[in-house]
């Protein structure tokens, strides 16, 4: 599976049985799946999510968005529970660009994406045991 490094977008090639072992990237040996949410935004967006074999379970959210930052804490919650899931944060003022071409209407908005193909998408805050259903109805949805 290629997995790409969050911190410098190496693409890295990891055997699937080893995604539970914590691997590290070849190029700057940082964590290739922290099990805690990674900042996408402009520059990183189209090359990561084009080159990632794990589906990517995208929170759009803003500084100033109360409901957001109360979901936070459950967002990177459910991360750790999923180690086949990359879990991803766009800070929609930071990327502009990226929040309109999701269309984002109103945020919290959570996207799960499979490549460059969006698999669902769901709006509005939701607390950890209700974003873990979510995303099993999703994924054995599109399995
Ligand atoms: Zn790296």
């Amino acid at each position: 599976m290629i997995i790409v490094c969050p911190a410098c977008s190496a693409k890295n090639r990891v055997p699937e049985e080893k995604l539970t072992e914590s691997p590290s990237c070849g190029q700057c040996h940082h964590e290739l799946l922290p099990q805690a949410p990674i900042e996408l935004n402009e520059q990183n967006f189209s090359h990561f999510i084009a080159n990632s074999d794990l589906p990517v379970f995208i929170d759009l959210w803003a500084e100033w968005c109360g409901p957001c930052k109360m979901m936070a804490p459950h967002f990177a919650q459910v991360s750790k529970q999923n180690p086949k899931v990359i879990f991803a944060k766009i800070n929609t003022e930071e990327s502009p660009r990226l929040s309109s071409a999701f269309n984002v209407r109103s945020i919290p908005t959570l996207v799960l994406m499979n490549k460059t193909s969006e698999l669902a998408r769901i709006s509005g805050a939701l607390r950890a045991t209700e974003l873990q259903q979510w995303l099993d109805q999703q994924l054995s949805a599109h399995s």
